[in-house]
């Protein structure tokens, strides 16, 4: 049994990684019809998770691509910042929350990437916006498009939470195939470490979507140059199991029923807590929370309230007044309204 245990294969993997894990994942995201793959204008390497993603792609774009300011919203994940600084890229920031309506700043997003310089790169979290849970709608995503079109702009997915925000795999990729279907370039970086729970693993791969095969291949051959001197070579393990996974049809069902189970049971405690707010006559709209999007809900508790949470109540979150919805239940969720209701009536 042990002799005969497939992950004692120990050997190294080659500088993009895993083949099979490198093809499967680009379906996941583009589609499996995506027009891009059949014309083998997608490269993709295999990275590490989502953060490692974002390295390679911000290192290979400060040595190949004209322009080196990269657009990323206010707010953003902490560390995407720090990852293309350290890659190259000057970061600088475009108008995302509003913190009046709790939702989308859209006009503040049009006039910001509208006065962006022509080519700059533009940083967007594919679904499920972290930390805010806002997302665009599909029209307005579509505008977003459009806009960075006309103006050259290169979109950067950064997707940790595909299946994370719908329950569907295909929906939450929808946004990334608009980009995809107008023949434009584009690069995104996928993360396993939520949707198939491979934290440690540090699973994730980096495509770029080229205008030709040619350049495809030129693409390829420089990103090799990036990864060689950075780690060699990725690891093998966490590959495995996603491709073991995704290229089985009844696992790979047996995976979206689950996704689409933690999904619903996000959704579900939103609306348990926004009824339990209301159930207790606490001031405000707290409708955000059943509006925003995937695990984490930005209740617009400022900081202050936050540390009367943690103080008196005991419950942790970020300064920023960000919690994560999968870390409630039915049984601890009655504490949190009622802290919130002391947080905001105190
Ligand atoms: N992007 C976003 C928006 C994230 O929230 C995270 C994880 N918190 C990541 C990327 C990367 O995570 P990992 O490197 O673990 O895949």
């Amino acid at each position: 049994m042990l002799i005969n245990d497939p992950s004692r294969y120990k050997e190294y993997l080659p500088i993009t990684g895993l083949a099979e894990f490198n093809k499967l994942s680009a379906k996941l995201i583009f589609g499996a019809d995506s027009p891009a793959i059949q014309e083998n204008r997608v490269v993709t390497v295999q990275c590490l998770s989502g953060t490692g993603s974002l390295r390679v792609g911000g290192e290979f774009l400060a040595k190949h691509y004209h322009e080196h300011t990269i657009y990323i919203p206010t707010p953003t994940w902490g560390n995407h910042p720090k990852i293309f600084t350290l890659a190259g890229l000057t970061a600088r920031t475009y108008r995302y929350y509003d913190p009046a309506t709790r939702g989308l700043d859209f006009n503040g997003l049009v006039e910001d990437l509208s006065s962006a310089p022509l080519g700059s790169i533009v940083l967007l979290h594919a679904c499920a916006h972290n930390p805010t849970g806002v997302d665009p709608t599909v029209d307005q995503w579509e505008k977003i498009r459009q806009l960075m079109r006309s103006k050259s702009l290169l979109p950067f997915f950064d997707s940790a939470y595909q299946g994370f925000a719908s329950g569907s795999l295909d929906k939450d990729a929808q946004p990334v195939r608009m980009f995809v279907a107008d023949g434009g370039e584009l690069l995104m970086a996928q993360s396993y470490a939520k949707n198939m729970g491979l934290y440690g693993e540090r699973v994730g791969a980096l495509s770029i979507v080229c205008g030709s095969a040619d350049v495809a291949v030129r693409v390829e051959s420089q990103l090799k140059l990036v990864i060689r001197p950075m780690y060699s070579s990725p690891p093998l393990h966490g590959p495995s199991v996603v491709a073991t996974i995704l290229r089985d049809s009844e696992m790979f069902n047996e995976w979206t029923v689950e996704l689409k189970a933690m999904a619903d049971r996000i959704i579900s405690m939103r609306q348990q807590l926004f009824d339990a707010l209301k159930s207790r006559g606490t001031p405000g709209d707290w409708s955000h929370i059943i509006k925003q999007i995937g695990m984490f809900t930005f209740t617009g508790l400022n900081s202050e309230q936050v540390a009367f949470m943690r103080q008196e109540y005991h419950i942790y979150m970020t300064s920023d007044g960000r919690i994560s919805m999968a870390g409630l239940n039915m049984k601890n969720l009655p504490h949190l309204a009622d802290a919130i209701h002391a947080a905001v009536t105190k």
